[in-house]
């Protein structure tokens, strides 16, 4: 799933008959879709894969693979595994309709196609999909907040890991921890506890550029992915974010009440043990958990050398942001 882009207008046409892409093309094309075309299966695979259309209109009788083995290969593949098939079938024979849906398939059309059928059968197939998009985006994100969730954080280190890797960037995770929250509630109630943590969400959010992911990573806890940012940028924003906070004003009864956070840092730059989620992650928190013991409200860094406060980097408010 690609959050960013939820919109889905683009069909896969698999199917030997060049007339028939052109005709589907005709058909489909004054509805607002994008619609490309393959001649074969194994071809058809390859795009499917590559420009993850929203749709696939899948010809069963195909000269290579056949269409049912082309959806088998679709529905094993993690990137194609959603993608709605429509099957394009030449026989009414109630056994082939059967095998092509027991694969996986949403629907079949049978050529030759009554062209409103064929523009109902898309539309609907492409309806269910955007809703299956938007229930999956919804399971990424924290509903008090509204900010990206743990699993989400989770499954973007991972691929942002990757990246970071194969172009040699850099990827820097801010860890925070909102200060004596619980004593926060225990005075003020859960409520205002609940305002807080929105308050932090937008003073987050307000800040991160992007290409930044700001999530809620459960309880009090934020953390933030930059993602192409070394330690010393990384370092420049947390400093920006700590400040922030703290300059905040929130109103409980007739008091005005301030809060501060801690922070724990760490960059694949500056990182010794196996680059993954949980490494960082953990290393992350060991570096918070020093901003706690260090009197809270300050930032850590966990580097090679172990973990070192912030204030030994020299002045971090000056930091350039690259
Ligand atoms: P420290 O400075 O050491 O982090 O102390 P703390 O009190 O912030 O940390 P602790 O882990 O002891 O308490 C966290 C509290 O956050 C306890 C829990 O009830 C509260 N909390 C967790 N999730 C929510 C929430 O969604 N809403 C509210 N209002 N409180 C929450
Ligand atoms: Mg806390
Ligand atoms: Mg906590």
């Amino acid at each position: 799933m690609n959050p960013e882009t939820p919109n889905p207008n683009r069909v896969l046409v698999i199917d030997d008959s060049e007339p028939i892409h052109k005709l589907i093309e005709a058909r489909l094309r004054p509805e607002g879709l994008e619609v490309t075309c393959e001649l074969d299966g194994e071809r058809g695979i390859e795009r499917a894969i590559s420009e993850e259309p929203d749709l696939i209109l899948l010809d069963v009788g195909l000269p290579d693979v056949d269409g049912f083995e082309v959806c088998r290969q679709l529905k094993e593949h993690p990137t194609t595994r959603d993608i709605p098939v429509i099957f394009l079938t030449g026989t009414t024979s109630t056994d082939s309709k059967v095998k092509g849906l027991d694969l996986g398939a949403v629907d079949y059309v049978t050529k030759p196609f009554d062209q409103v059928e064929l523009r109902a059968r898309v539309r609907a197939a492409l309806r269910t999909k955007r809703l299956q998009d938007i229930l999956e985006q919804q399971s990424f994100l924290d509903g008090l907040t509204g900010l990206w969730n743990r699993t989400y954080l989770d499954r973007r280190t991972e691929s942002e890991l990757t990246v970071a890797r194969r172009y040699g960037r850099a990827l820097t995770l801010v860890m925070v921890d909102i200060d004596h929250f619980k004593r926060l509630n225990d005075t003020y109630g859960h409520l205002f506890g609940d305002v807080v943590l929105q308050g932090i969400a937008d003073a987050l959010r307000a800040y991160a550029r992007r290409s930044d992911i700001v999530t809620r990573y459960g309880g009090e806890e934020f953390a933030i992915l930059l993602t192409n940012t070394s330690l010393k940028a990384g370092l420049f924003v947390a400093e920006r974010l700590r400040s922030s906070i703290e300059s905040r004003h929130f109103e409980a009864h007739d008091d005005v009440v301030t809060i501060t956070a801690s922070f724990g840092i760490v960059c694949t730059e500056d990182f010794e043990a196996e680059r993954t989620p949980e490494n960082l992650m953990r290393a992350a928190d060991e570096a918070l958990y020093a901003s706690k013991d260090a009197g809270r409200n300050c930032i850590h860094v966990h580097g090679r050398e172990g973990v070192i406060s912030a204030d030994q980097f020299g002045d971090i408010t000056e930091g350039d942001e690259s």
